[in-house]
């Protein structure tokens, strides 16, 4: 599809271009486009979000979404898509929208947005796929790929340690090295490395103090030099304040048209040396290289055909999350009581640049009467709330009453408006509106059976109602396809599927980001940090309503013989066999995490480090194989800037969730041999732990002869040598000291 005729993918010619003419280059020509460069015959690469669904302005432009944008189909958002814990979800969905931009004449799809969930409040949250980066850069790896086989280039965004809205284009993310490496950057290392996109969108925000698209350490020493990363740099949308540091660091187009001003700044550091031609034309390069993803051809894509992805994508992505007395799915000849204006004005997407022009949304009022039909059901209808948060009509809830009461199944659809969930604002709770809990209750305490279908986009709490309810479905946000979902699911026609990519708390103040977040003065400090989401809770015990992983279908499945061979150099295979002993086909999410307390670092009580997806028929049996490479097993160690096995025992879980583990295999890893050369300055625990010379230090000390009390070698251990030695009293030799510290070098 790439047009073979098109300059190739480095660009020589572009740097004998004025250094006027490069500086100009590096940002785009308008709001949407870059410059064209007819010089080397390339015309503008034209760049449109968004993560998914098309949001090509081909009118009036900004970046908010207040004009409209061209008709697209709204496939289901990233927090749907995390709930399917299927990568060929992500891949169809990034087949689907690639095709759309190829149709619409769009080069770079802003997307995806593979941010973490740091907080429940995030505003951007369903943009995003989850709070652990595994899953994370798995989905966002499978999307990348799938788009960028149909000719356009992504962007993936927004690189990094951008989780939350509040002060978005000010704040500093504070973050140490660990946490960084163990939960915010993974996924993006994965999508990197595993899918070359074209482009990664640096954030607004700093990063310890540093601007993200003025970060070299980010932009250059890590993405380039370690990740092997080829494609653009572009900013986020205005977030470049100091062109020259931007450059310097590796950011290479700024977003959208830069200011003139900029251009004089490339300039004048060009002719006072502050900037390398070299670093210019690096640039300059790589952004002529994007060219490439202009296609030759546009051909059209079917609409229709279009739609009907985003319903089967939705299917996969809705998580039952209660189902007491098996009251889903709706069986046939009964009464149905449908209540809430979510049923007739669908939930389906959020607000800010990511807002897709549905060209058509189904409505779940007229997917379940279709569908009610065919099944002998009745269905009666009553708004009982407005998404607005209008007056209470207390008409509106007496009518839903009266229908509740006369019903077999009363189902509510509840949930947030668009207007509290967008891009640049950050919820202050994670409450359903009171309205609409109050409602839930009485509907409860006169229907005989009540199920409540949730629409949000991030994680709502169901304390106060929960225990009232027999079936909760959350649908988080499903595009315009998730009217038909939902009915499939209610009535049996699609298995769900889906488990939740993040824990559901029981309030807000038990999450671990709740003490520092959204910070202040400036900074928000990453206090819990590895201990993000299940992380924390499964680590510490804590309860929690749902949590990670968590997810019901209407059959049954059962797991057996988990089998673990060690494969090589601290890598294992796990087999698992997977049987369906229910009676209707469905799809089992198998989750491997490992645990281990081996190695210097405090670790979480287990990680997400495999998972499949299976679909299996009644009775059907099948073994599914994952893969655990070192990574798997491997902690950041601050020490030696790298990732270190560390030699131990580990325990390989399947888990139903992050909370229930089904079975566990033990082994045993040689790890690596980390050796820390010691100083005087160095504790005395690391030198009596010392793999080269521990014993020897022992010998010298005299403690192999004596018996020191446990009690003893623990006071002593927090001490340096320089301290040991004056207060111990020993006449210890400083060129055996000496000699002990030459033998402590790594081999
Ligand atoms: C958002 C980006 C988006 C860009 C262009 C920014 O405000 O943060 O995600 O791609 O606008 O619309």
């Amino acid at each position: 599809m790439t047009d073979s005729t098109l300059p190739p993918a480095t660009y020589p010619q572009v740097t004998s271009l004025p250094a006027d003419r490069k500086a100009q280059l590096l940002s785009g020509q308008n709001f949407w486009e870059t410059e064209p460069i007819p010089e080397i015959g390339a015309p503008a690469v034209k760049l449109a979000d968004g993560t998914y669904g098309l949001r090509h302005q081909s009118g009036r432009h900004d970046h908010l979404a207040m004009f409209e944008s061209d008709p697209a189909t709204c496939f289901p958002p990233g927090v749907a898509v995390g709930s399917s814990w299927n990568p060929d979800v992500a891949a169809r969905l990034g087949a689907a929208l690639g095709k759309e931009a190829v149709a619409q004449g769009v080069h770079i799809v802003l997307g995806p947005g593979i941010n973490i969930k740091r907080s429940p409040l995030c505003g951007r949250n369903f943009e995003y796929y989850s709070e652990d980066p595994f899953l994370t850069g798995t989905l966002g790896t499978a999307f990348t790929r799938a788009l960028q086989a149909e000719g356009p280039g992504v962007s993936v965004k927004h690189f990094a340690a951008n989780n939350q809205e509040t002060n978005r284009q000010t704040i500093s993310s504070d973050v140490d090295e660990r946490t960084l490496r163990e939960i915010y950057l993974p996924a993006f290392e994965q999508v990197v490395t595993e899918a070359s996109p074209a482009t990664v969108m640096a954030s607004y925000n700093k990063i310890n103090g540093v601007f993200a698209s003025e970060n070299p350490w980010l932009l250059t020493d890590l993405l380039r030099a370690e990740w092997g990363f080829r494609g653009a740099v572009i900013s986020d949308w205005n977030a470049v304040t100091d062109r020259v540091a931007a450059l310097r660091a590796g950011m290479d187009l700024e977003m959208p048209g830069g200011t003139a001003a900029h251009d004089d700044d490339v300039r004048q550091a060009l002719a006072d040396g502050a900037l390398s031609s070299s670093d210019l034309d690096a640039s300059v390069q790589r952004v002529a290289a994007l060219v490439k993803h202009i296609p030759v051809a546009r051909p059209e894509v079917d609409y229709d055909r279009q739609h009907t992805v985003a319903r089967e994508l939705a299917a996969e992505c809705a998580v039952l999350l209660r189902n007491e007395h098996d009251v889903l799915p709706i069986p046939g000849n009964v009464r149905l009581a449908v209540i809430g204006e979510f049923a007739e004005t669908l939930r389906y997407q959020g607000g800010g640049s990511a807002h897709v022009n549905a060209t058509r949304v189904d409505q779940p009022i007229d997917a379940i009467r279709d569908l009610a039909l065919e099944n002998g059901v009745s269905v009666a209808y009553a708004r009982g709330f407005t998404i607005d948060g209008g007056a209470d009509d207390p008409a509106q809830l007496a009518n839903a009453l009266d229908i509740a009461r006369r019903s077999d199944i009363a189902v509510i659809f509840a949930g947030l408006g668009e207007a509290v969930e967008s891009e640049g604002i950050d919820r202050p709770n994670i409450d359903l509106p009171e309205t609409q809990v109050a409602l839930i209750k009485a509907v409860a305490a006169v229907a005989q059976r009540t199920v409540v279908v949730l629409a949000n986009g991030g994680v709502v709490s169901l304390e106060g109602w929960h225990d009232d309810v027999d079936a909760i479905l959350e649908g988080f946000l499903l595009g315009q396809g998730g009217g038909h979902a939902i009915a499939d699911i209610l009535f049996g026609r699609v298995n769900p599927s889906g488990r939740l990519a993040e824990t559901i708390p029981r309030r807000l103040n038990e999450h671990p980001s709740s003490l520092n977040f959204p910070g202040e003065q400036g900074h928000v400090r990453y206090g819990e940090g590895v201990m993000v989401g299940y992380r924390y809770f499964a680590t510490f015990e804590a309860p929690v309503r749902y949590p990670f992983g968590h997810g019901l279908t209407y059959t049954r499945f059962t797991t057996s013989d988990l089998r673990v061979e060690l494969t090589g150099d601290d890598t294992a295979q796990v087999h698992i066999d997977v049987t369906n002993s229910g009676d209707r086909f469905g799809q089992h999410v198998v989750q491997v995490y490992v645990s281990t307390d081996a190695g210097p670092v405090k670790r979480p009580i287990r990680e997400l480090r495999g998972f499949a997806k299976v679909g299996l028929e009644p009775g059907e049996t099948t073994t599914v194989q994952i893969e655990l490479p070192r990574r798997a097993f491997a902690y950041w160690d601050i020490r030696h800037s790298g990732w270190v096995v560390a030699a131990g025992d580990y325990r390989i879980q399947v888990a139903q969730d992050s909370h229930t583990v089904l079975d566990e295999v033990a082994v045993s890893l040689a790890g690596d041999r980390i050796v820390t050369e010691l100083t005087m300055d160095t504790p005395m625990g690391e030198w009596f732990d010392h793999p080269q010379v521990g014993q020897r230090v022992k010998d010298t000390l005299g403690f192999s002869a004596v018996e020191v009390s446990p009690e003893h070698m623990a006071m002593m251990a927090s001490m340096t040598m320089t301290q040991f030695v004056n207060i111990s009293g020993l006449d210890i030799p400083a060129d055996a000291l000496a000699a002990l510290i030459e033998a402590s070098r790594p081999a």
